[in-house]
């Protein structure tokens, strides 16, 4: 897809306040904790070749979910240890080694099909996966993951750390988070040989839990400065949003009392109203629940009414304004501010959600 430059379409990332957020969320860690930085999918919109180069420095290692997204990473120059945290198929693991990708090892079937098809691990690293509750990737039996660690060393490969991932460090109950992190810490402990790197906070858990941190935390959304929680659990300490998405009106017109606006004509107007219209629409990300909810235009809210078409919005605006006004969908505009967690609230979804979203035809802009 090609990235449309020439509509006033636009994502703007604060890349100070990733830095930032690094920094703080750091500085709340125990010491020596290894910071691994969660830049999957687009480091989650942002972008994740800008984002990696600039907190190269600030972190021990990357991860991604795809080798695509590792390949991605080291064409762009980055040095860092990269892992891949989501599984990939036996046949696949020669082109992580020729990377230079760290690969996670789920299970026992995924190592006896590597040496069925006679695939080298050797200069392979990798971290084993656990299934402490989960119940998406992993080992979920001691047994299992001493076989494996055995089995991975015999045929080459190095295995440097074993991790966990916890379904609800961001709910306000943690009798799950306390079963699955005392599951992982007797498996751990049990361990025939134990990898140096051992890991389990996700955002949630590195700022909620900090008692619990092992030897690396894992973060994704907390590093763009969003909440994992939405607003269920109130932040430990400010993070700093990075993220805001921009455009302009391209159309205003006043309509008069009774006229329709949209497909399926759902919306008319209750008296004489000044329509604008703006370029983004669902495949931009921006999906038809949107409808009803608001942008902001000359810091005042401004209802989307009518369908939300595929590239077009239209609001509802007080005034006349002139083509190329600024229109905020996510950010500040004036005294008036809207979030990405509100957003996602809109559509019943979360923010992780909202910005996964948003598509490749928004240029971002980094500042
Ligand atoms: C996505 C992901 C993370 C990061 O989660 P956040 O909630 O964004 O911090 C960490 N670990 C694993 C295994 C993941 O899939």
């Amino acid at each position: 897809m090609v990235s449309s430059l020439h509509r006033p379409t636009k994502a703007k990332v604060d890349l100070q306040a990733i830095n930032d957020n690094i920094e703080i969320i750091k500085a709340h860690l125990p010491k020596k904790t290894q910071f691994f930085a969660v830049v999957k999918a687009n480091a989650y919109g942002h972008g994740a070749v800008a984002v990696s180069k600039v907190i190269e420095k600030q972190v021990d290692t990357f991860c991604v979910s795809t080798i695509d997204e590792g390949i991605e990473l080291r064409q762009s120059g980055i040095k860092k240890p990269i892992l891949i945290i989501g599984a990939i198929l036996p046949k696949d693991v020669t082109i992580a080694i020729e990377y230079d990708l760290l690969v996670t090892v789920a299970s026992l079937e995924w190592l006896e099909a590597v040496q069925k098809e006679g695939l080298s691990l050797s200069g392979l690293s990798v971290h084993i996966k656990v299934d402490s509750g989960m119940g998406r990737i992993g080992v979920r039996h001691l047994k299992d993951a001493n076989q494996l660690i055995k089995g991975l060393k015999e045929a080459g490969a190095s295995v440097e750390g074993i991790f966990t991932h916890f379904a609800t460090a961001d709910e306000k109950d943690d009798s799950q988070y306390q079963k699955q992190l005392a599951f992982f810490t007797s498996l751990v402990n049990q361990l025939e040989e134990k990898p140096a790197i051992v890991h389990s906070s996700n955002s949630a858990a590195s700022l909620w839990h900090t008692e619990s941190i092992m030897t690396a935390v894992r973060v994704g959304i907390a590093l763009y400065g969003l909440n994992p929680s939405g607003d269920e659990i109130t932040l430990p300490y400010p993070l700093k949003p990075a993220f805001s998405l921009e455009s302009a009106l391209v159309n205003v017109k006043e309509i008069s009392s009774g006229a329709s606006v949209g497909y399926g004509a759902t919306y008319h107007a209750k008296q004489s109203e000044w329509i604008g219209t703006v370029p983004i629409g669902y495949a931009d990300g921006w999906t038809r629940d949107m409808q009803g909810f608001s942008v902001l235009v000359d810091g005042q809210f401004c209802e989307i009414v009518g369908r939300v078409s595929m590239d077009q919005i239209t609001i509802r605006l007080p005034q006349y304004y002139p083509l190329g006004t600024k229109v905020t969908l996510i950010g500040q505009n004036g005294e008036q501010m809207i979030t990405t967690t509100q957003v996602a609230q809109q559509r019943e979804t979360i923010n992780y959600e909202v910005l996964c979203l948003l598509s490749e035809r928004i240029p971002r802009e980094y500042k």
